[in-house]
């Protein structure tokens, strides 16, 4: 008999189509990992709820866009669970049971959350309780389908060291129901935004969208932040830091080209018009096959909303199983 895999349960916020940081952070992982492991992916789209509420109709047509986004990159529906955290309710049940057994000083000492509420408060933004409480529902979202393996972002990982505590716990207290999962960095944990930010992000609008045409990706690059320190081609560049050398690092294939162009830059040998536009031409390569997939898909979606609704559909077999045997474990049974 083969082996039975382990389980992963990873996720997505639908607040926005899916831009290449996702690809180096996320997306790309995904892709090789779903070979090995029985993989669920996530559309939490009640998370999204914590502070985007103003912005449900994002929030719906996003849901199909990620899903897009996801099969255009390679996941695959036959081998993977693509499933949406609303049609799997038992989300909602377990964040709720395990709140009860998650400590509040837990969540005040999150260092993610923390930084997250200072951002909101800057901004203005009404922090909700939904909002202090999505570490708890992530929690919930990687024990329900008993997951051993969660790759994640950088600044996920504290979340994934909570959900290890909320385990252990929750063992302790009753008995041994969920296994304590492991998180896995992706090949590029922060890819900077086009402008030198530290993090590609659609709230900063510097981002270069995985269904970007090829007109605009290499609009895109050419507008992009470099060197400030230079100001003519011949002058000697830095490549350390600089956004577009970390693109070339991060997405061009050919890594004796990458060294070549680091030498000459550095040497005031090549312009940034020349490294930007090969930096174009290999992004639209990676995106090229991306686009095909994804414009098969778009004239399909019948299909890729039957993905969702099976996906969420295997999602629930497998929850329904795990709250049998929280409510067994937790005693919270009353007539049977
Ligand atoms: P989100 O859009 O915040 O739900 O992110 C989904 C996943 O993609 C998380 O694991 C993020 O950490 C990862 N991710 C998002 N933006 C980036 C980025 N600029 N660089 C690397 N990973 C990212």
């Amino acid at each position: 008999m083969a082996p039975i895999k382990k389980r992963i349960l990873t996720g997505i916020r639908p607040t926005g189509p899916l831009h290449l940081g996702h690809y180096v952070g996320a997306l790309e992982n995904w892709v090789r990992l779903q070979e090995e492991y029985d993989c669920f992916f996530l559309i939490a789209d009640y998370q999204a709820l914590g502070d985007h509420l103003d912005e449900i109709e994002r929030i719906r047509t996003s849901v199909l866009e990620v899903t897009l986004d996801w099969l255009s990159v390679g996941l695959d529906s036959e081998k993977s669970v693509f499933e949406v955290q609303s049609y799997v309710p038992e989300h909602a049940e377990l964040h709720m049971l395990l709140s009860m057994v998650l400590p509040l000083s837990w969540l005040q000492r999150n260092p993610t959350l923390k930084a997250e509420m200072a951002d909101l408060e800057s901004e203005h933004k009404t922090l909700t309780l939904g909002f202090f409480n999505y570490p708890a529902s992530q929690v919930a979202d990687i024990l329900l389908p008993r997951a051993h393996l969660v790759p994640v972002g950088e600044d996920q990982l504290p979340h994934i060291e909570m959900t290890r505590e909320v385990a252990r716990r929750f063992n302790r207290m009753f008995r041994e129901v969920f296994p304590e999962p492991e998180g896995l960095v992706g090949r590029v944990p922060r890819l900077v935004g086009i402008d030198g930010q530290a993090k590609m992000s659609k709230s900063l609008n510097n981002c270069i969208y995985l269904g970007d045409d090829p007109a605009s990706v290499t609009e895109k690059v050419r507008r992009m932040y470099t060197d400030p320190a230079r100001i003519h081609a011949t002058d000697p560049g830095h490549v350390e830091g600089n956004p577009v050398f970390m693109y070339h690092d991060a997405f061009n294939p050919d890594k004796d080209e990458v060294a070549e162009l680091k030498e000459r830059y550095q040497a005031g040998r090549v312009g940034d018009v020349e490294v930007k536009r090969r930096l174009a031409a290999k992004l639209n390569a990676f995106l090229d096959p991306v686009r095909e997939r994804r414009a098969h898909y778009a004239a399909h979606m019948e299909d890729v909303k039957g993905i969702l609704r099976e996906g969420s559909r295997r999602a629930r077999e497998v929850a329904q199983q795990t709250m049998a045997d929280v409510r067994d474990a937790m005693h919270l049974k009353y007539t049977e």
